[in-house]
């Protein structure tokens, strides 16, 4: 293979095709094309890219099983540390992590190099596989673990996970959801032309049929609390309450109408079907002149959305994304960023938003701006934006969207206080088992150590699921 070789790119649909509806954008490899990529791998003596995934998949063994045609083999060798390889495969930041290590990124990338082995798309070619010939692990029948039950509470991924290998344990697992439908962010935050939900339910079914009860629209905290979850004689409880509190800007007028935060404006289009009113009954305003506020996944799917809902409702398309640094500091997949692009939407770097004004009746219709430069870098590594006094300039916007960070879900924390907690009101739990304060309740996910990735949600309900089965087999 020749190294300036660059990766297999995956089949997406046309950009002038996709902008008008919510149909997946990326098709993924056939197996030409998933045989051709692992063919690229080096088969490394020191395979370095598996440092960069979080749950250390053997991602050298199951790219040689792919290039030996082994597919059930690479299924079960990633199932081994990632339940979920479909939906990791499409969401997770790999120019970050694996790709990032892997031997062909350039040295000093701040991420991958297009010549970095796609190892995302192979992963999810094998799960898409594995989905279709159902390959996924049985049962153990566990007859000493069966006589207990454990409550999960939220059915993000990290509850799907911790379910998942509790569940295969024997155990009976009862996860409490607080909203109508599973899945957390991957269900009302990613949009369905990133994570088709026929996947997501294929998860969430293949959990059901291994007698893992859910429970919607059951808040622990509010419809039950914590103690009365464990009177109910639950032997152990794992929380992945997420971090769903959307932050603000704290500015003039971002009271006013049509200002929203992101989350609001990605649930009611995705948990909802905004998109697909008036057959579904929430919809979700669209305006003419659409500005987003924000860097990393949050924003670009804010803008996707609003931008796929401008076409969809006749309107020119015209959604920005405001951004007080430049694109190089953006968190977002790098991915996202190329397919915000290519969709139509424009990219205002070095502007920080200082006002959202509005008309007589308190509907916003202008943003006030400031032009900022880089100064030295922050406690972050990052350049500092700084304000430019005197730039000051006005952008049209009838739909502001805010995708500037989440914080803790406190629901919980707040009503049960010998839960410890740290100052931003993230769950403290000792790092190696995951168990909080409250002995038999763990927790992982977003609810511990803030915004994270899917795949670290999963990495971490996993280590807790499995210190719970250590804890029961000690239970009398
Ligand atoms: P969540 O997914 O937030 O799930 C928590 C669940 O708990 C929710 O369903 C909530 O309703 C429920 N809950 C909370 N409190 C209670 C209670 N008291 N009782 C009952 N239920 C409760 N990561 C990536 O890796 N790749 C991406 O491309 C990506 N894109 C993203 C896009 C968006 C718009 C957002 C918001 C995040 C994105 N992330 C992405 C981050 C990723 O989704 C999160 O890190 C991950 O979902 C965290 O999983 P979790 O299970 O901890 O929490
Ligand atoms: Fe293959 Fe890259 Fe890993 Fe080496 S570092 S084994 S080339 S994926």
């Amino acid at each position: 293979m020749h190294m300036k070789e660059k990766a297999v790119k995956a089949k997406e649909s046309e950009a002038a095709e996709r902008g008008t509806n919510f149909n997946e954008v990326v098709l993924g490899y056939d197996e030409t094309e998933a045989l051709k990529e692992a063919g690229r791998c080096l088969q490394c003596k020191n395979p370095v890219c598996i440092s960069g995934c979080p749950v250390g998949i053997d991602i050298k063994k199951f790219i040689d099983e792919i290039d030996h045609r082994d597919y059930k083999g690479a299924y079960s060798t990633i199932r081994e540390k990632n339940d979920f390889p479909s939906i990791c495969g499409r969401v997770c930041p790999a120019e970050y992590q694996c790709r990032k290590k892997c031997v062909l990124t350039k040295k000093g990338s701040p991420f991958a190099s297009p010549e970095a082995i796609n190892i995302h798309f192979l992963e999810r070619f094998i799960g898409d596989h594995g989905m279709k010939n159902k390959l996924a692990p049985a049962l153990e029948k566990n007859k000493t673990l069966s006589r207990f039950k454990v409550a999960v509470v939220g059915s993000g991924p990290a509850g799907l996970a911790c379910a998942g290998v509790l569940a295969r344990a024997g155990i009976k697992v009862t996860v409490f959801e607080g909203l109508h439908k599973s899945g957390g962010v991957l269900r009302y935050g990613i949009p369905p032309f990133r994570l088709p939900r026929d996947v997501l339910d294929f998860e969430i079914d293949y959990l059901k049929k291994m007698d893992v009860e859910f429970i919607p629209n059951f808040i622990i905290g509010k419809t039950k609390t914590l103690d009365a979850l464990l009177s109910d004689g639950y032997a152990a409880i794992f929380l992945g309450l997420g971090a769903g509190i959307p932050s603000f800007l704290g500015i003039k007028g971002e009271n006013l109408c049509n200002v929203y935060s992101a989350n609001e404006f990605l649930t009611r289009i995705n948990l909802m079907s905004a998109y697909k009113f008036p057959e579904t009954h929430t919809p979700v305003n669209i305006g003419q002149h659409v500005i987003v506020i924000g860097r990393g996944n949050t924003a670009m799917d804010a803008a996707r959305a609003a931008i796929r809902l401008q076409r969809m409702s006749g309107l020119p398309p015209d959604t920005t994304i405001l951004y007080r640094r430049t694109e190089l500091e953006m968190p977002a997949r790098r991915l996202e960023i190329e397919h915000a692009r290519e969709e139509g939407i424009n990219f205002k770097f070095l502007t920080k938003p200082e006002e959202f004004i509005g008309d007589s009746i308190g509907f916003v219709k202008r943003i006030r701006c400031l032009a900022c430069e880089l100064g030295e870098p922050d406690s972050s590594g990052r350049r500092r934006p700084v304000e430019i006094k005197g730039s000051d300039l006005e952008l049209p916007c009838d739909i502001a969207i805010i995708a500037v960070g989440l914080t803790a879900n406190k629901i919980l924390t707040k009503v049960t206080p010998q839960l410890k907690t740290d100052k931003y009101g993230d769950v403290i739990v000792n790092p190696d088992t995951m168990e909080t304060s409250v002995k038999g309740v763990y927790a992982g996910g977003d609810i511990v150590g803030g915004e994270g990735t899917v795949i670290e949600a999963m990495g971490m309900a996993k280590k807790a699921s499995n210190a719970i089965i250590d804890f029961l087999k000690t239970k009398k």
